[in-house]
Order: structure tokens, then C-alpha cells, then sequence
């Protein structure tokens, strides 16, 4: 075989460009595609296999291979050889096929008389299309230089296959971007939309993978790295960095100013690819890499590296965020992740939100529950597959995507959705009526808040006030510090819309999951028991104050309430209550107007907390549980782990015999006490919570209408029976027999 030559390569791609301009059919094509690369690299065989669905490789054109096996050979991801290449994304090269490791005979293909084997990736920024392969029959090893060339060839054909120039034709090709795909990830938001996809990041497209001049594409790769690194120095040059953002952006430098980088991509320029087709090789080849890499530091760095081509290919092709696309009607937005202030942007415009990453307690998490927007989280491959306008539905209450969906599918979702309304419409008639179960006993319903956009549902859901408003997420969705007159407005405005309803202030609750963008993050081993909430605020009183100060100007001489997050033991509790007094006096003294009456509560999230002095139940104007932190303590299961987090029952005994313990405490020292936890908004959580005297629910405002609903239905004191009798019996949950009696209840 002779030495391949930039020059052989630069031809091969054009003759590939060729064969594809000239009409014809997807199969016609990938013959002549097998044939013209077998015959420019010398070998006997050349093949190429695509994905017929998720994980099976079905051999779709080839020179060489008996031709009554194509569309008949297939292979499981991890397969043999090709399977092994596109499992891995990483080229295999042999001199002894048939003696590899995993090596798997396909006597339909006739392969068993060639010895070589190269196979490479078709892949597309980290999307496995399929797998290129070359064999032949004299046992040698293909050189660096040949993997390299069919590594090209591979970028184009990818490049290609994402074009569709192969796909509606041929018979098991995965027509890209057309079929319809479902995909299972987690629940972020309840609820369920239907709409068209709206890319937060729009897809770059790349039309012209060949070039013909390579100097002219040399100097364009030139001017948009360029570009790209005074843009990064500008990021640099920014005034309000700390020294840890400066540290993250001075490996981001590193990369934009790599020699080996800008290197890498003169080569495959050089071998005939165009400036857009190096970038995205390039960027294939870090996902790859990304995907191997066990330590999650050096990840974090790929994924820089992977931003940057983000950016060069839009400096490159103009394309990007501003690609002159109509967001479409009902647009559902689809996303790798998501900050806060970005999509508090898109607001309620949005249908829905579906991320390839998030997790449950992410702020964008939070902030589409305030949207009552259905988010998925953990949707994987979403970005890749979807393209924008193309239709999706997005079932929040199962953490499903259905994309592109057969009719149907659409049809029997339409239909959840007309009976979702329809149950809306009927909760929305008791908007009015309380909460009275059958037994006379009336349960207040509040709602959470924590944005000015989830006010208007204080009056739709029928919430008698606001039990729980989490001031964080006015600090989460800024880029700095907000001021105190800022906040003082933005409070105001709160309690104008609650329009004489009570509002729980909850102070900052940051740390943990909840890091401030202009804030040190801390390095924590474990956040959620670390510095965070009313720790910080103790420590550091100047926030806290500030924050006191802007809820007393707010109240502008109307009552106020006043909470602590996260207030293990009394003194703490004391601490943080001498804080709102002192500013009380400081404010009178200043002669501005004060609250006509002030309750200073605490939320209880540790079980520490159920066991402080009665001094600390005497104290404190209310109790309020939060069952989220309340829960992960108590179980030691972290809320954010996918692995855990549901792992361990709300209705478990234990947790339920605890409850109890905490009512207790309060009823010795008539404490007000609420739950303002997720699962205050389940209906049999509510019901069982109900049943053992939590006579205060505080959830997010779609909830009400359905426990209002269940509330209505039910005797709690039955309920309660029923409690009782399960407990006696050791069952280890009560669900099962509160759900067994609940079918028995009239609706
Ligand atoms: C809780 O922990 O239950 C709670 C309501 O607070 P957050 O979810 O904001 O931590
Ligand atoms: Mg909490």
C-alpha cells in the first residue's frame, strides 16, 4: 500500500463531495462511497455500518464484503470490533483481526479472509452515526497517517449523514432528525405541554464539510480563533471577577491560546476538511475523551474546551444564538442546563422546559416550579436530537420527552392533558369552599412563592396566604448583590399582591445547592450539612440585617412574618430573632414606620430542632417543618441523589412517629405548626399529615385544588384510624393501607 499523502486525502474528499452532489439515490451513494474509499486507501474492503436504532449497527454498504449482506448484518453496541469502535467512539486497528479480543464472525460477509481491520467513529460533536471500516487481506497494521485520513473521511460522512444526504432511501438507515424518539429522564416540574422545540443553544449546522482551498480555510480557522481568544481576554479583563472565576477563566485562556489545538485543526484542514468540519472533528474527538474521563476536575475542563468549539463554530459560521429563527408557537425549551436569570427570561412564554442535565433542586429546577412549567431533567441526548420547531411533548408527571411523536401518541397525550384541564376546572370550583373533611375539621391550604411571576396564582389556586416565600431566588437570578431599596420594592410589591393575606418571609437560604453567582463558593465536602442558610447569616449578619431592614421598610407599617431556615437549636433561634429586633428599635429610632405586629417563626429541618428546650417552642411566634432538609436528615438520603432520594417513604412509620413527636411539642406550648415541604403538595402525604393533626399545608399553588379535593372527600379522623391500625400491625409504611381504605371512600 503505498504512503498516503495530504494531497490523496484532499482528493478522496473531493470525489466524496462529487458523488454526493450528483443526484441519486441514499444507497447508489454509499456504494459508490465504499467503493471510491477502498479504492483511494488501497485496501480490498471498505464498509460502512450505520445505527439502525439506539444500539444495533447494521452493516448498510460495502466494496468487498459479500453484497448479499448488506442490510442482514447486524451487531449490538459493543459487538465485536465495529460495535467495540462505536461503543467506545475510539478507532481499532489490527493486523490479526480474527485473533482480537471480541472479535465476533459474521460467515454471511466472508470476511474471515482478511486479516487487517481499521474501523473509526462516524460521529458528529459526541452523536454516534455509525462506524467506517477497512480490512484487508495482508496482516499489517494501517499507520497513523491512514487512521488519520479515514478519520477525515469518517468527518465527513458524518457531517453527511447529519445533512440527510443518505437517509429516506435506504432500507435500516436512522433517518437523523426525522423519527420519532422517546425519551425517559426525571421529573423537575409536574405537569404536561405539548408544543415545538425552541433550542436555548441553537444547533450549528455545517453545510460544507469539503473545501477546496485550504489556505483560504486556514486564514478563516486563523481570524475566528482570533477572534475567540480577545473575546476570552475580554471575559478576563472584567472587573468584578474573584479570584476564582479568574482562576476558571485562566484555563479557559489556556485552551483558546493551545498551539495543539489550533494545530490539530490546520491538519484536517489541510487534508481537505473546511474550518467548520476541524472544529467539530476536533470537538468529537474531546466528547469522546469526555466520556472516558473518570475524574470529574479534568471533565470540567473538557467541557471548556467544548464550549470554545461552541463558540468558534458560531464565530465561524455566524450561526448561534442569534440565527434569525422564529421561536415558534408554544415553544418548549430544550437545553444542555440552564442558569435561573436566563430562564426567568423566557418566562411564561414557555410550554415547557426540557434539560440534558438539571437536577431536582437546581435553581432552574425552582425556577420553572414558580413558572409552573413541566420541566424533565436528566433527558438525555435531547440536545442532540432535537432540532427546532420539531414537535414535542413533555410529560412532567413521568419524567418522559416524547419527540417528534406519532399521532398516536400525541392523541392519547392531547387526551391527558383535556382531563388534566378538566380536573383544573373542577378544583377551580372549589376555589371558595375550605378545606373541611368530613369530620369537621378544616385544614389551611397556603402556597410556596419566590418570585414576583408566582403571585397571580395566590388568588387562582385559592391558597389562604403564602406559607413559605423563599427570598433566595431573588439573589440567585442577579449577578450581584441586589441593594436594600431594591429588595424593599420588590417586597412591597409581594405584599401589595397578597393584598392583605399573610406571606412568610423566608431569610436567605443560600449554601448548599444554592450558591450565589457573586458569592465564594465554599469547598464544602458536604454542602447540605455545611455553612449554609441561617449559619451564613449569623456569621456573616450584614446580609441579614440588610435583608431585615428591607422587609420592615417593606411592611411599611403593615404586619409582618418573619422565618429562619435551618435553625438547629434554640440559641441559634434566639440569635437570629435579637437580629429582627435590633432592627425594629434602630428603624423606630430612625422614625420610620414598623410592622403593626411581627411573627418571628422557624422553619424545622433537622431533627435536632424537635428536641430543643420547651424555652424555644415557648419563643417562637410558629413552627414550620420543612420536610425536604427534614427528610434527607432523617433518613440520611440526599434530596439532589437520583440514587436515593426516593428511596425511603414519606409514610413511613418512623418518619410519621416523628411528626407526631414535633406535634406533640407544639401542642404542649400551643405553637402554631405548619409543613411546608414538596410533600404538603402530594395528596396522601397531605391526607396522612392532615390525620395526625398538621393543620397548616403550605405547597406549590397547583396542588391545592387536588388536596383541597381529596380533603373534602375524607373523615380524617378514619384516616387517622386507619394510621393508627397500620402502626399497630409493624407495617413499615402506612401507604398501602391508607391507599386500600382510600378506594373504598366515595368520590
Ligand atoms: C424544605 O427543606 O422542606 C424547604 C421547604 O426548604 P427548601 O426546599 O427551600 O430547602
Ligand atoms: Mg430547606
Amino acid at each position: 500500500m503505498p504512503e498516503r499523502t495530504e494531497s490523496d486525502s484532499r482528493k478522496l474528499l473531493r470525489r466524496l463531495r462529487d458523488t454526493l452532489a450528483t443526484p441519486g439515490k441514499g444507497q447508489d451513494r454509499l456504494d459508490s462511497i465504499t467503493h471510491l474509499i477502498a479504492d483511494s486507501m488501497g485496501t480490498e474492503v471498505c464498509s460502512i455500518y450505520l445505527f439502525r436504532d439506539a444500539d444495533t449497527l447494521e452493516l448498510c454498504a460495502t466494496e468487498g464484503l459479500k453484497p448479499e449482506s448488506v442490510h442482514q448484518t447486524r451487531m449490538k453496541l459493543g459487538e465485536g470490533l465495529v460495535g467495540r469502535v462505536a461503543r467506545t467512539g475510539l478507532p481499532v486497528n489490527t493486523a490479526n483481526a480474527p485473533q482480537e479480543k471480541g472479535f465476533r464472525y459474521m460467515p454471511e460477509t466472508g470476511e474471515e479472509i482478511y486479516s487487517s481491520f481499521l474501523g473509526v467513529p462516524i460521529q458528529r460533536v459526541g452523536e454516534k452515526l455509525g462506524v467506517l471500516v477497512v480490512q484487508s487481506r495482508t496482516a499489517r497494521e494501517f499507520s497513523e497517517d491512514e487512521i488519520y485520513a479515514l478519520e477525515v473521511v469518517a468527518m465527513v460522512l458524518a457531517e453527511m449523514t447529519e445533512l440527510g444526504l443518505f437517509a429516506g432511501d435506504v432500507d435500516g438507515m436512522r433517518a437523523l432528525h426525522k423519527q420519532p424518539v422517546m425519551i425517559r429522564g426525571g421529573t423537575g416540574q409536574e405537569g404536561a405541554a405539548e408544543g415545538r422545540v425552541w433550542l436555548h443553544e441553537a444547533r450549528v449546522v455545517v453545510t460544507n464539510p469539503v473545501a477546496d482551498d485550504p489556505l483560504t480555510e486556514i486564514d478563516r480557522i486563523r481570524a475566528a480563533v482570533g477572534q475567540l481568544r480577545v473575546s476570552v481576554d475580554d471575559l478576563l479583563a472584567a472587573e468584578s471577577l474573584d479570584k476564582d472565576q479568574k482562576q476558571v477563566l485562566e484555563a479557559y485562556r489556556m485552551f483558546a491560546h493551545s498551539r495543539g489545538w489550533l494545530k490539530r485543526m490546520e491538519d484536517d484542514i489541510a487534508r481537505g476538511l473546511s474550518a467548520e468540519a476541524a472544529v467539530e472533528k476536533e470537538q468529537s474527538a474531546t466528547r469522546a475523551r469526555l466520556e472516558q474521563v473518570p475524574d470529574a476536575y479534568l471533565r470540567e475542563r473538557l467541557h471548556d474546551l467544548d464550549d470554545l468549539s461552541n463558540r468558534l463554530l458560531r464565530i465561524l459560521t455566524g450561526q448561534g444564538h442569534d440565527t434569525g429563527a422564529e421561536m415558534p408557537e408554544n415553544p418548549v425549551l430544550v437545553a444542555r442546563n440552564i442558569g435561573p436569570a436566563e430562564l426567568l427570561e423566557y418566562g411564561r412564554k414557555l410550554k415547557g422546559v426540557v434539560l440534558e442535565e438539571g437536577s431536582v433542586g437546581s435553581h432552574a429546577a425552582i425556577v420553572a416550579r414558580a413558572l409552573a412549567i413541566p420541566l424533565v431533567i436528566h433527558a438525555g441526548r435531547i440536545v442532540t436530537e432535537a432540532l427546532n420547531g420539531d414537535p414535542i411533548l413533555v410529560d412532567g408527571d413521568q419524567g418522559i420527552v416524547h419527540l417528534r411523536p406519532e399521532e398516536t401518541v400525541a392523541r392519547a397525550f392531547r387526551d391527558k392533558i383535556a382531563m388534566q384541564a378538566a380536573a383544573q376546572q373542577r378544583f377551580a370550583s372549589l376555589r371558595g369552599l375550605p378545606a373541611l373533611s368530613k369530620c369537621g375539621t378544616v385544614t389551611n391550604l397556603l402556597m410556596n412563592a419566590g418570585l414576583m411571576a408566582d403571585l397571580p396564582s395566590l388568588e387562582g389556586s385559592g391558597a389562604e396566604g403564602v406559607g413559605l416565600f423563599r427570598t433566595e431566588l431573588q439573589f440567585l437570578v442577579r449577578n450581584k448583590m441586589p441593594q436594600r431599596a431594591e429588595l424593599a420594592a420588590l417586597y412591597a410589591r409581594v405584599m401589595d399582591a397578597a393584598k392583605g393575606k399573610r406571606v412568610a418571609f423566608r431569610t436567605l437560604d443560600i449554601g448548599s445547592d444554592k450558591v450565589l453567582p457573586y458569592m465564594k463558593p465554599q469547598d464544602e465536602p458536604n454542602p447540605a450539612m455545611g455553612w449554609r442558610a441561617i449559619r451564613v447569616g449569623l456569621d456573616k449578619p450584614g446580609v441579614l440585617r440588610m435583608q431585615i431592614q428591607a422587609l420592615i421598610r417593606a411592611s411599611n407599617g403593615r404586619p409582618l412574618t418573619v422565618m429562619f431556615p435551618f435553625i438547629s437549636e434554640h440559641g441559634e433561634f434566639t440569635a437570629a430573632r435579637d437580629v429582627v429586633m435590633a432592627e425594629l428599635d434602630r428603624e423606630a429610632a430612625m422614625g420610620h414606620p414598623v410592622p403593626a405586629s411581627i411573627e418571628v417563626g422557624a422553619m424545622l429541618e433537622t431533627p435536632s430542632l424537635a428536641y430543643a428546650p420547651r424555652a424555644f417552642f415557648d419563643l417562637t411566634d410558629f413552627v414550620s417543618i420543612g420536610g425536604n432538609d427534614l427528610k434527607q436528615f432523617f433518613f440520611a438520603a440526599d434530596r439532589e441523589n437520583e440514587r436515593v432520594r426516593r428511596r425511603y417513604d414519606t409514610l413511613n412509620v418512623s418518619f410519621l412517629r416523628f411528626l407526631d413527636h414535633i406535634i406533640a411539642r407544639c401542642a404542649e406550648t400551643g405553637t402554631p405548626l405548619s409543613f411546608c415541604g414538596e410533600d404538603a403538595g402530594r395528596p396522601v402525604e397531605a391526607m396522612a399529615f392532615a390525620a395526625r393533626g398538621l393543620r397548616t399545608l403550605s405547597m406549590r399553588p397547583a396542588s391545592i385544588g387536588p388536596i383541597k379535593s381529596l380533603l373534602r372527600r375524607v373523615d380524617l379522623t378514619q384516616a387517622n384510624e386507619v394510621i393508627d391500625k397500620a402502626m399497630a400491625t409493624g407495617a413499615e409504611s402506612v401507604r398501602p393501607a391508607l391507599m386500600d381504605w382510600l378506594a373504598t371512600q366515595p368520590e
